[in-house]
């Protein structure tokens, strides 16, 4: 689409481009708030011998990329600081190779953003400020793992009040650079725990004298210990994106917020300061789900509201064992800048080191950049048209040691289900949010405050639906048990008992056909949770599914069950006008993850379809193949965006290439009185038929290879 085109589209979308000018009229957004492309060179220390500044400023604007990362200083300046204890890269001589990078970027009109790190420093560094840097409990600095010339600096320390300010202000007095981001820090993992003077100023004021035994949200020491650490990171934060302003005012400072759903750190809170929230999450390695970047795009929105979102994919072999200096696949690298542009973020694409003996990645980056520049009204995205929500229970996931797997479980069946739906944060429940949603899903939320609570129940007492299985509501936010759960009542239950499990061969057994049993016609069993609350209901009821209990799995002779029947549910399903509640006491989503019990599956699918409810969902999608769905409203209409992830490699290693999947017939509700005029597939050119009938357009994908963007204008 031309700009031409994008205008007379605009102008005939009418009612939407309304609020695109409201939002101009209002305030101009920030330069990072419209960037659409990113692209880092990390600097080595021998990089200032060698390194071809002008090549690779054309490679960045091949890639029409908006902002360039390019590595100021910290652990090593790449510039002739002036800073004590800044140490200048031992090959540096008389380059500037950090201002001759930016001067030639900018010279292509693109913004600079000053790449540092906070976490290391030198050996004279340790000499001159010993009170800069982390200790073990034997007092003794910590020293990088591989790297054992370095020692690691302490968040707690004026290292990060004095010295990376000083820095900061040093770098965007001469190069007034764009913005200022931190590699490696705060990062969304698990909280250390340091022994040096600053740390034991903070155990002694606010944690409780000492510093806690273990990182386990059981210990209270730990709670207090977990809430001085968000404090000192909020602080640094607003601390350094001050000092990134007083040079540009149109400046921000942007952190390290990978990780994906493995979150430790309130994200809720770290949300709150950040302008622009980048996720360093650059690739997978292991067992990790092909839809990791995805997912990460899911989590990121769900504190975001509308905010800048990054995510870094490297093009090298961020795999276990790791390759910095060959790529990755180029249908790997490919799928995850997919992933990131479908889930809403920009992409940011890196590679390390500035003499490549591999090239392969170039041409990887520039095509889907290209393309994506091309294309690049339909990825401003105004809003998701996803009906369902699912609870990001970022607590539990956090404190409970508990892991994803029920969120992962919950997952795979919304993929396999072909649903489109958006996450929630836990602490982000208020009515605004959840009213766009006519279903919440809770993946075992067990670790739930009260305040969510109060706001899930408002939400189903004013209409609205809700799934939610295992231990949810059975804990406050730290892991402190209720006596019930806090949402029982919605569920109309009580506690019976104890946990029950980890127990194998344990069933459920139908007791009267309904919506969630559709497709389990010949069977009267269903395969079992492995582990489960026991409940029983408050008020005389007959449960659809009820308990099988575990009995033996072998020797063959034993294996039949020794309760004949019980009326222990294993579902609860009420309606009450507009609102549908289904609660499973076992971890049913959990089990799917682990066993892949396709029953279990079908089951988790049914159970959101129906309390979704009889209403058309806003788009639905038929045909073969395992995909993951996103649609927008964007700026100039609607975009569906369709990630194939059918593939033998789903979870073992990397994609090394792309397996098509056939036709995809599509119904997209579009809002009333909205005309489309034209649907085309942007990934493959091509302009598709369609029927528009009152609010839905019909239309068929021919084929999917490795994603597809649907624009509905
Ligand atoms: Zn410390």
């Amino acid at each position: 689409m031309n700009r031409r085109e994008f205008l007379a589209s605009s102008a005939a979308a009418g009612a939407a481009a309304v609020p695109i000018r409201r939002l101009r009229r209002a305030a101009a957004p920030p330069w990072y708030a419209t960037m659409r492309r990113c692209g880092q060179l990390n600097f080595n220390e021998r990089d200032p011998l060698t390194l071809d500044v002008g090549g690779w400023a054309e490679y960045w604007a091949s890639l029409r990329v908006n902002a360039l990362l390019v590595n100021g200083g910290g652990i090593m300046a790449f510039y002739p600081t002036d800073v004590p204890y800044h140490h200048r890269s031992a090959f540096l001589g008389t380059r500037d190779l950090f201002g001759e990078m930016a001067a030639a970027a900018r010279a292509r009109s693109i913004r600079v953003v000053a790449r540092m790190d906070c976490n290391y420093s030198w050996e004279e560094a340790v000499q001159a400020h010993p009170e800069w840097f982390e200790r073990d409990r034997d007092g003794q600095p910590r020293r990088h793992n591989e790297s054992t010339w370095l020692f690691k600096t302490c968040m707690f320390s004026p290292y990060f009040t004095e010295q990376m300010p000083a820095i900061y202000r040093e770098i965007g007095k001469r190069y007034a650079v764009d913005s200022f981001f931190t590699n490696g820090w705060p990062s969304t993992g698990a909280l250390g725990v340091c022994y040096c003077e600053s740390c034991q100023k903070i155990y002694r004021e606010k944690v409780g004298g000492v510093p806690p035994e273990q990182t386990d949200a059981t210990s209270p020491l730990y709670r207090r210990y977990y809430a001085a650490f968000m404090d000192r990171l909020l602080e640094v934060w607003r601390l350094w994106d001050a000092v990134a302003r007083e040079s540009r005012p149109d400046a921000v400072y942007v952190g390290n917020l990978g990780g994906g759903i493995r979150v430790v750190k309130d994200l809720a809170r770290i949300g709150q300061v950040a302008g622009w929230f980048n996720a360093d999450h650059q690739g997978r390695a292991g067992d990790t789900p092909l839809w990791d970047c995805a997912q990460q795009g899911r989590v990121a929105r769900s504190v975001m509201q509308g905010r800048t979102i990054t995510n870094v994919t490297g093009a090298y072999s961020n795999s276990r064992p790791v390759w910095r200096h060959v790529a990755k696949p180029a249908a790997e690298t490919t799928l995850w800048m997919a992933q990131t542009v479908a889930s809403g973020m920009v992409p940011w694409f890196h590679w390390l080191g500035g003499s490549p003996e591999d090239e392969r990645w170039r041409d990887t980056g520039r095509q889907f950049f290209a393309w994506l520049a091309a294309q690049e009204p339909h990825f401003r995205n105004t809003r998701s048209v996803a009906d369902l929500a699912v609870l990001f229970p970022q607590s539990t996931i956090a404190f409970s040691r508990q892991g994803t797997d029920y969120l992962q479980g919950l997952y795979a069946a919304l993929l396999q289900g072909r649903f489109v739906f958006d996450f929630v944060h836990e602490s982000d429940l208020s009515e605004k949010t959840l009213g766009r949603y006519r279903a919440l899903l809770v993946p075992n939320a067990a670790y739930l405050a009260d305040e969510p609570c109060r706001q899930i129940r408002a939400y189903v007492q004013a209409g609205g639906s809700l799934l939610a299985t295992f231990e949810t509501s059975r804990r406050n936010e730290w892991g402190d048990a209720r006596s019930e759960p806090a949402l029982a009542d919605l569920w109309g239950l009580t506690v019976a008992g104890e946990l029950v499990g980890p127990a194998a061969n344990s069933y459920m057994r139908i007791e009267e056909r309904h919506p969630v049993l559709a497709g389990f016609e010949g069977t009267s069993l269903l395969p079992g949770p492995e582990n489960r609350v026991p409940v029983r209901l408050r008020e005389a009821g007959r449960p659809v599914l009820t308990v099988v209990p575990s009995y033996p799995a072998f020797p063959p002779e034993m294996v039949y069950p020794r309760t004949a029947h019980t009326d222990e549910p294993a579902v609860v399903l009420r309606q009450r006008g507009s609102s549908r509640v289904a609660y499973f006491p076992g971890d049913v989503e959990r089990t799917f993850w682990r066993s892949g019990n396709p029953d279990l599956g079908r089951l988790l699918q049914n159970t959101v379809r129906w309390v979704r409810g009889d209403q058309t969902p806003p788009v639905s999608i038929a045909g073969e193949g395992l995909l993951e769905a996103f649609a927008w409203e964007t700026e100039p209409g609607y975009a569906l965006h369709l990630l194939n992830y059918t593939t033998p490699n789903l979870t073992w290693g990397l994609v090394d290439r792309f397996h098509p999947i056939g036709a995809q017939r599509v119904r997209f509700e579009v809002a009333a009185g909205r005309t489309i005029r034209r649907v085309e597939a942007l990934r493959s050119g091509r302009v598709l038929p369609f029927e528009h009938d009152g609010t839905a357009v019909r239309f068929e994908v021919p084929a999917v290879v490795d994603y597809e963007v649907v624009a509905l204008t």
